[in-house]
């Protein structure tokens, strides 16, 4: 391969939209033929919003239990916290300061203590059995296509909010110019399978796994990998960093975090899925003509 080509290829790519780390990285882009998808910040925008909030009975204030859990995820930067943070802001409510003991729980959840009470917001697996009113809500959440997280007090669970998220409006073109080129597009999330295949429905992905936690993101990979497959991991979040290293081809959204771009081999600037397709098509023109 002439070094020259390959650094056109690179610099084309650089107009494109896409930072590629390395001319060898075109070659790798080229054999793939498997593309793994991130949900939440890769085909969805990342942003999401409170949609309801269940308490367990008219004894639990609403407003009160946001707000203690709005005080446990002020230092998470999970698309599910800020908009939690965000829903107490917008009412004008203050999120409480007074957090010690904040604890991350990646792909579960997090826990604080705030204002002298222990609060746990996550996962509806990552606090046991639910009273029923809760375990309701969770289904109804989630059947509707929504992520529900459960807010403890003291260990007891006492509310579900629902949060959501939006389809990018580029997601479901660069689905269609993947499969185009003749690649698999998978969808990989921590979510649940409800909110999963909604979203894959939207942008035209059939095969989803779903509710999968960080380490078995890479475990995920490398099955496929042991099916035969080249696989491509296109992610945003720190919890996507060992699966893009992971993957034969790592691609990063440029507007996700830094962990996950620094683990990636190519990164998407501008956190256009369209570009993913313009890099495979690039690769496969650059290498033809060096052939
Ligand atoms: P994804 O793969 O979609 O990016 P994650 O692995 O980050 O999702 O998270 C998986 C699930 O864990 C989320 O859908 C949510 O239920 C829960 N979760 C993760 N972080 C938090 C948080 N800070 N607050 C509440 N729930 C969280
Ligand atoms: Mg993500």
């Amino acid at each position: 391969a002439t070094p020259t080509a390959l650094l056109v290829g690179t610099g084309r790519g650089a107009q494109l939209g896409v930072l590629i780390k390395g001319p060898e990285v075109l070659e790798q882009t080229r054999r793939v033929d498997t593309v793994v998808l991130d949900k939440t910040g890769t085909v969805t925008t990342g942003v999401m919003t409170v949609r309801s909030v269940v308490t367990d009975g008219a004894d639990t204030d609403e407003a009160d239990v946001l707000r203690l859990a709005a005080g446990a995820e002020s230092r998470s930067e999970h698309p599910v916290a800020r908009a939690i943070v965000r829903a107490v802001e917008s009412v004008d409510t203050a999120v409480p300061t007074a957090v010690t003991d904040a604890e991350n729980l990646p792909g579960l959840g997090v826990r604080a203590t705030v204002d002298g009470r222990r609060v746990t917001v996550g996962r509806p697996d990552l606090l046991g059995a639910l009273p029923t009113t809760l375990a309701d809500a969770v289904t109804a959440a989630e059947t509707a296509g929504a992520t529900a997280v459960v807010v403890a007090l003291d260990e007891r669970p006492l509310a579900v909010v629902a949060v959501a998220d939006t389809v990018k409006d580029t997601s479901a073109e660069a689905i269609r110019g993947l499969r185009e080129l003749g690649l698999e597009p998978i969808l990989l999330t921590g979510d649940n399978a409800a909110a999963a295949h909604d979203v894959a429905t939207r942008v035209g992905i059939d095969r989803v796994l779903a509710g999968v936690l960080p380490e078995g993101k890479v475990a995920a990979i490398a099955d496929l990998q042991r099916e035969g497959r080249v696989v491509a991991m296109i992610g945003d979040g720190v919890n996507d960093a060992a699966a893009l290293a992971t993957a034969d081809l790592g691609l990063s959204m440029g507007t996700g975090t830094d962990a996950a771009i620094e683990a990636g081999d190519l990164t998407l600037v501008r956190g256009d899925l369209r570009t993913a397709v313009d890099a495979v098509r690039l690769s496969r023109a650059t290498l033809r003509t060096i052939q």
